[in-house]
């Protein structure tokens, strides 16, 4: 666009590996736990288990690659392992982990009796055929072997992955584990193999139910509620897409979407169901008629009320967080935030409502999607999204009470940054799982 303002000099690069992501938020929360969980810091920091495997594919051509996977569980105390699996050339073992800890946290914080996993297989989708990307899912799921189950780790959906992929999932699973119900070792499934009504649309669904319950609870200037809200959503797929009609439906102004090729903007608000049709026809919503396009970085910068990045990691960062106009920043995407940019946004009174939370709606109903699996049922539509938006609700309330709680702690003359929603919503989850943890004792 050209009527943003242009870039400041960037500050000092941030170092953004997951890993050290990871301990920075942990140790971070951990400073408001007592000395007890405190001690249990090193075991909430490592992943239990890591499995890196190595699989050849036989491509279309003829030609054979190797695939490189990885599945991680990172912690058991409150079941069994539950996570997405994520195909995308930028997957290594440290993105994974970093994905399995937030899964602990996300598990933990909408409270559902799974802990955290999430694996990933380093692709590139777009350059793989339908018959080669079942031959790398089901490959890759036989090399896993009986480190995932209905009981022990359940993988779903993820950047790149759908109900499809989750179907050969199943399939190869139940083909090595004949004569008994394994339709509960994955969820995202498609509908007719024991897909819960509403999964599809249930992170985007929490994301907005999460919306409204914060700004209910937590005024922000300027921002009455999603009605009449101006929104930008970075990322069309699975979670953007979604987001942005059902933010539409209740009543917000959708400004800008986005994807991986760029993004379009409408000041008066962009027709939804032309851009889906034009990127399923041109693989992209640039290029849309009666918009304008801009840069994924103009997207983010946009003056909007509320900016959703449900693309990939790392988008707001110390280099740009000081330019972004939006006065909420809803995390449908995991990671989006850099611990950089939370810091800057935090002291500019920008709220930023974390990933654990706001997309915790898909592993809601993908633990529904499992209880209606484990016990043959199929619920209708308007009981999945009743007890979603339960759960969401009281996600929210239960940070919102922590936020305000450690907000009083915190003593304004320590010259302390304020207390983010993020370090809230975690020392929320944590404590849930020390407390069983401790309640478990360790053994032997
Ligand atoms: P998806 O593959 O369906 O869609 C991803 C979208 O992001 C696509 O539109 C793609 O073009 C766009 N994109 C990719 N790289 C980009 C880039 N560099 N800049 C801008 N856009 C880019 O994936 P999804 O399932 O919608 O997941 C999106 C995010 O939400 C991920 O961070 C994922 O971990 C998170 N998430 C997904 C779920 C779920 O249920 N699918 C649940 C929780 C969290």
């Amino acid at each position: 666009m050209t009527d943003l303002e242009p870039p400041p000099a960037a500050p000092e690069a941030e170092n953004l590996t997951p890993r050290d992501i990871s301990a920075r938020r942990l140790e971070r929360a951990m400073a408001y736990l007592d000395e007890s969980a405190r001690e249990l810091f090193a075991f909430l920091r490592c992943p239990r288990r890591t499995i890196t495997v190595y699989f050849p594919v036989q491509m279309d051509d003829g030609s054979v690659r190797t695939f490189e996977g990885h599945r991680v569980i990172h912690n058991r105390v409150l079941g069994p392992g539950k996570g997405g699996i994520r195909y995308h050339p930028d997957v290594d073992v440290e993105e994974v982990r970093f994905l399995a800890a937030l899964m602990t946290w996300k598990c933990a914080l909408i409270d559902i009796p799974f802990g955290g996993a999430k694996g990933g297989v380093a692709c590139d989708t777009k350059a793989l055929s339908r018959r080669e990307l079942s031959g790398l899912t089901r490959r890759f799921i036989t090399e896993l072997g009986d480190n995932i189950g209905p009981h022990t780790d359940i993988p779903a959906p993820d950047l790149y992955t759908d109900a499809q992929t989750m179907a050969w999932i199943y399939d190869t699973y139940d083909t090595l584990h004949p004569g008994r119900n394994n339709r509960p070792v994955v969820t995202g499934k498609p509908l007719n193999l024991g897909g819960s009504l509403g999964r599809q649309e249930a992170t985007a669904r929490g994301v907005l139910n999460a919306t409204e319950r914060f700004l209910a609870g937590a005024p922000v200037p300027g921002v009455a509620g999603v009605e009449g809200a101006r929104v930008a959503v970075q990322g069309f797929g699975d979670v953007g897409a979604v987001a942005a009609r059902l933010f539409q439906e209740a009543g917000a102004k959708v400004l800008a979407v986005s994807d991986s090729a760029g993004g379009i903007y409408n000041a008066q608000g962009l027709d939804l169901e032309a851009a889906a049709a034009y990127k399923r026809e041109h693989g992209t919503v640039v290029g849309l008629p009666e918009t304008l396009t801009i840069t994924n970085a103009d997207l983010l910068e946009l003056d909007c009320d509320i900016l959703i990045p449900a693309a990939v990691a790392n988008q707001i960062r110390g280099d740009n967080a000081a330019r972004l106009q939006a006065r909420m920043v809803v995390e449908a995407a995991n990671g989006p935030v850099t611990p950089g940019a939370d810091e800057i946004l935090a002291a500019r009174g920008i709220l930023v409502v974390p990933d654990i939370l706001a997309n915790a709606g898909g592993v809601t109903v993908s633990y529904f999607e499992w209880v209606q699996n484990n016990e043959n049922q199929q619920w209708d539509l308007a009981q999945v999204n009743a007890k979603l938006e339960a759960r969401m609700y009281r996600a929210v309330d239960a940070t919102l009470q922590r936020w305000r709680g450690l907000s009083q702690q915190t003593d304004p003359s320590a010259a302390q940054a304020p207390v983010d929603l993020r370090t809230a919503a975690l020392v929320e989850a944590i404590e849930r799982v020390v407390n069983v943890t401790q309640e478990l004792g360790l053994w032997p």
